[in-house]
């Protein structure tokens, strides 16, 4: 018996648990996570993106504390609650470890990067980041672990089956070694990574979900210098093109300045991903660059055309393809003696020269090349020849769930939070949702 069950120990399911905890100290409360413990974890291979702290535990730390970046919490609350959420977010984690640097682009500096961006055919989204850093954002993790211990009933290694429910009303979860847990309350926060698990759970429990599009294309690295005007007093800037053969969505993603390029194990496909350290720097900024693919009937399988174009990569070149942009643009591959001469040190060792085009298709690279000759009338550069293309970047996001305002999804008792419900993209919006279902929660019980 418990009083509430968390499935999945990311930042959702650890803010929902220290949430209750803070409010709640006599809860009973008990805790799923298929992966180990932090102290336990490594940053490779499938580790990477499961385990306590989730795929927050080894991310690049980046808070963004803007309402319309890294979610849609926005769709449900109010946007100066929200708001308000995201800065007590923010204050929780920088109460755990040192602050890093808020980054924000305000007044005449905002007025003027937007004029240059509409000039280049771009549009640029204003945020306040703050950079915590890969490395700590690994020990603020570590050290919400130890304020949960004794508190949380919290157990790695076993995964979460299946949810309970009987008319209506959830009644708990059965484990993976065929235990039960009975519980009048399940938050289940399982991450992108839980995407699939958590899909299956929506369709046999009959909730509503809608598809997500499905983000694909490249993480560009080049050296850092040519992003610096940017990165010195944005941290991460934000720019959004419309294409002009597909009028497709493109946009960059998470940029790390003077930062490396990772490898990022999703089940049977590895991808590329990016994070920069708050204490060491690489010559080198890598941001993604991403094309929303929004699917129309009859077609509603958005993750499997990410995952075909991703194998397909991986098939190429198995595993990470990199290719130099200028050999992209003149048709040829990317040979280990170019890669040799290329004037960017890529940062990912591990990535094969190959030759993208014969794994994007032609609407994706079209608008990525278009998006990249913006770019460079912002920070010149950018569509040099020597700029590094790693491929493929994926961004599956789990079918949204139908969910209240407080997160609560049509079964009574149940909550779905986090990327795993497909209303988070990031730390802290994932952040927020715990919280917003342990208040909810709190105040029903
Ligand atoms: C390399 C990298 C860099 C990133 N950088 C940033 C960044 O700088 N800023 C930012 O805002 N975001 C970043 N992100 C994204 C961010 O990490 C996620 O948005 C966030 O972790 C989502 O939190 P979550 O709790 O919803 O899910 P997750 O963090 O994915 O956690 C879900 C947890 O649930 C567990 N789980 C899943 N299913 C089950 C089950 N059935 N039973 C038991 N356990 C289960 C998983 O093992 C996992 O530990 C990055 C991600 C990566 C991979």
């Amino acid at each position: 018996m418990a009083d509430v069950v968390i499935i999945g120990a990311g930042p959702a399911g650890i803010f929902a648990a220290l949430e209750l905890v803070r409010t709640n100290p006599g809860l009973k409360i008990v805790m799923i996570e298929q992966g180990r413990d932090i102290t336990a974890r490594t940053r490779s291979g499938k580790e990477m993106l499961i385990g306590w702290g989730g795929a927050g535990a080894y991310s690049d730390g980046k808070l963004t504390i803007s309402t319309d970046v890294g979610g849609q919490l926005s769709s449900l609350i109010a946007e100066e609650e929200l708001l308000r959420l995201l800065e007590h977010v923010d204050a929780i984690y920088t109460s755990y470890a040192p602050s890093g640097d808020l980054f924000s682009v305000a007044g005449d500096d905002a007025a003027s990067l937007s004029a240059q961006a509409r000039l280049a055919g771009l549009v640029y989204v204003p945020t306040r980041v703050r950079h915590i850093g890969t490395e700590n954002l690994a020990i603020i993790l570590g050290k919400v672990r130890q304020e949960l211990e004794g508190k949380v009933d919290i157990r790695f290694g076993v995964r979460a089956e299946e949810i309970l429910e009987e008319k209506g009303k959830v009644m708990g979860v059965r484990l993976s070694d065929k235990s039960m847990i009975d519980a009048a309350f399940v938050i289940a926060a399982p991450g992108r990574v839980g995407s699939s698990w958590m899909s299956s759970q929506a369709k046999r429990l009959g909730l509503e979900t809608h598809p997500n599009p499905v983000d694909l294309g490249v993480r560009v690295e080049l050296p850092a210098a040519v992003m610096e005007s940017l990165t010195s007093k944005a941290y991460e800037t934000k720019f959004i093109y419309y294409s002009r053969t597909f009028d497709d969505r493109v946009r960059t993603f998470c940029m790390n300045p003077y930062g490396e390029v990772v490898i990022e194990t999703l089940g049977d496909i590895v991808t590329v991903n990016g994070h920069s350290w708050a204490n060491k720097r690489t010559e080198n900024t890598n941001f993604a660059l991403l094309v929303s693919a929004d699917f129309t009937e009859p077609f509603d399988d958005p993750i499997g055309y990410g995952e075909s174009v991703a194998k397909l990569a991986n098939m190429l070149g198995k595993g990470v393809i990199v290719q130099r942009l200028g050999d992209l643009l003149s048709g040829r591959r990317t040979t280990p003696d170019r890669l040799q001469r290329c004037a960017t040190r890529p940062t990912l060792r591990q990535a094969t020269p190959g030759d993208l085009s014969y794994c994007l298709p032609y609407r994706i690279l079209t608008d990525l090349v278009e998006m990249l000759s913006g770019l460079d009338r912002i920070a010149p550069g950018v569509n040099s020849a020597h700029t590094l293309l790693y491929g493929i970047e994926v961004k599956f996001y789990s079918n949204r769930i139908r969910l209240d305002r407080d997160l609560c999804s049509q079964i009574d008792g149940l909550s779905v939070i986090g990327d795993g419900a497909g209303i988070t993209r990031g730390l802290i919006q994932a952040s927020c949702s715990g919280i917003i279902a342990a208040k909810s929660i709190a105040g029903r019980l």
